[in-house]
């Protein structure tokens, strides 16, 4: 399996060459040159296996440079019981009616970029060995990317993490998650400014080619395909878990709706990708909050990203987004995956602001089954709330967005998924807002609050910041 750009710029390159680049070379974002077709004898097959399993699998269809004895022990490392709580590694749940939670929230962050990450870490750390080169990340994070991204990395041979984070704009568990690392490869930067101040002097570092040659930069944002890639295993896998029951002859066809708690478009990305593959999804439902350009795109087929000032601080914050860099991979399979009309569609964007795809409305639904919808604040807590009254689970914001937004795209007899996207324990405030109920940390974080915390605190100053990555660099 080969991977080139969106645009069309790129040399075809393998899985392992991608795992290190998350944008093309052209500016496109690296694609797969074609879908694997999965058979439903093929996924029917999959049914006994265990999550790693199953990752090793999926993966294996597009990681085919990486032998499927590393991929397997990668898989089995990344998904084990030491990394997560629930020995399912993803548990299927029944909530209400026809919606079932499907938990993505069980690994070392208590959100799902755990799933993708954990699988990253070890993938990157294989590909530097065999390659002999080093990868020093660098990334601002204003919470689940950072955290995910040090736990995945924390101790890997060949790389070591840069974290910016604003001073004092997190909440007291996200601290003592990162900054508690005691792992020697792991570098947190609490900056005197706002997260945009963090993103601005990552982007200064990184668009100084030199400097990144020099220091071999690199970054696991959510456009690295390798994460989009992990990304699929959990919907082959929720699919399975919710056919289990179905009689034998009509599973081949069985089709289940999800529905998506959407910022970047990377989660429901890989949900369309494993449609592609022959997965049998009926819809893909996507939830976004009071920032809802990609509510706004699937309803009305025009794509128009907005400015960071018209972007607005929520309560499901991991959603707030201005534009979502993933959705370029979906307007290119909706382009007939033809680079010249995407290139096109992006130099309108840049010339216009917005992309009209208008025209092909009618196939978002029909042809790839995309639906949409809206959460806000107020609903957030009103399904917090209910939730909890009727079954007793407590929901955190963004799968709450996720459930408000899937009990409007019920159909009778298609069992709907939401992806639960982290624990309630992170977004206590809204919880007790909803439910009045008083949420600690889990058992097994017991302590966390009260261990020594590892930080360097820096001005907005990106020449001191380059002298402490040149220092502390992990060198070839
Ligand atoms: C990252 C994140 C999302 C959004 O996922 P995308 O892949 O960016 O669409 C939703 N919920 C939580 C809790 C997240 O951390």
């Amino acid at each position: 399996m080969k991977y080139f750009s969106t645009r069309g710029g790129m040399a075809p390159a393998s899985y392992s060459e991608i795992l290190l680049e998350g944008l093309a070379t052209d500016g496109g974002l690296v694609v797969p040159e074609t879908v694997p077709r999965v058979t439903p004898a093929q996924i029917e097959s999959w049914r006994g296996l265990s999550y790693p399993e199953l990752a090793t699998e999926v993966l294996g269809l597009y990681a085919t440079d990486i032998s499927r004895e590393d991929l397997s022990r990668m898989c089995h490392a990344a998904y084990s019981s030491e990394n997560f709580v629930d020995a399912a590694i993803v548990p299927v749940t029944p909530l209400e009616g026809e919606i079932s939670l499907v938990g993505l929230s069980e690994g070392p962050t208590l959100a799902f970029k755990d799933m993708a990450m954990q699988f990253l870490g070890q993938a990157l750390e294989h590909v530097l060995s065999t390659a002999d080169r080093a990868l020093n990340i660098v990334g601002a994070t204003s919470g689940d990317t950072g955290s995910a991204a040090e736990y995945a990395l924390r101790g890997k041979a060949g790389i070591s993490v840069f974290m910016l984070s604003p001073q004092g704009r997190m909440s007291d568990f996200q601290r003592a998650q990162m900054y508690s690392l005691t792992d020697e490869n792991i570098h947190n930067i609490a900056l005197e400014g706002v997260f945009d101040d963090c993103q601005n002097l990552i982007k200064a570092l990184s668009g100084d080619l030199e400097f990144k040659r020099e220091h071999d930069l690199g970054t696991v944002n959510s456009i690295n395909l390798g994460r989009i890639s992990a990304q699929m295993v959990y919907y082959f896998w929720a699919w399975l878990r919710a056919t289990d029951a179905v009689a034998e002859a009509e599973r081949a066809t069985f089709e289940v709706s999800f529905t998506v708690p959407s910022g970047n478009f990377g989660n429901i990305l890989s949900g369309h990708l494993a449609r592609s593959m022959g997965l049998p999804i009926r819809r893909l439902v996507l939830a976004a909050n009071e920032n809802n350009v990609l509510d706004d795109f699937f309803r009305t087929g025009v794509y128009a990203p907005r400015a960071a000032a018209e972007t607005y601080l929520t309560s499901s914050p991991s959603m707030d987004i201005s534009k979502a860099s993933n959705l370029e991979r979906f307007i290119f399979d909706l382009l007939g995956r033809d680079p010249e009309r995407l290139a096109a569609a992006w130099r309108e964007l840049d010339e216009t602001g917005q992309i009209d795809l208008t025209a092909e409305l009618p196939r978002f639904v029909s042809e790839f089954g995309f639906e949409s919808g809206t959460s806000t604040h107020a609903d957030r807590v009103a399904t917090i709330r209910s939730v909890f009254e009727t079954t007793g689970t407590l929901l955190d914001p963004h799968t709450a967005d996720g459930v408000k937004v899937a009990r409007e795209h019920l159909e009778p007899g298609v069992p709907m998924l939401v992806l639960e996207t982290a624990k309630p324990a992170k977004f206590p405030e809204i919880v007790f807002e909803a439910t009045g109920e008083r949420i600690g940390i889990p058992e097994h974080l017991d302590g966390l609050l009260e261990l020594p915390q590892h930080v360097t605190d820096m001005g907005n100053d990106e020449a001191a910041l380059r002298a402490f990555v040149a220092e502390r660099a992990t060198k070839r």
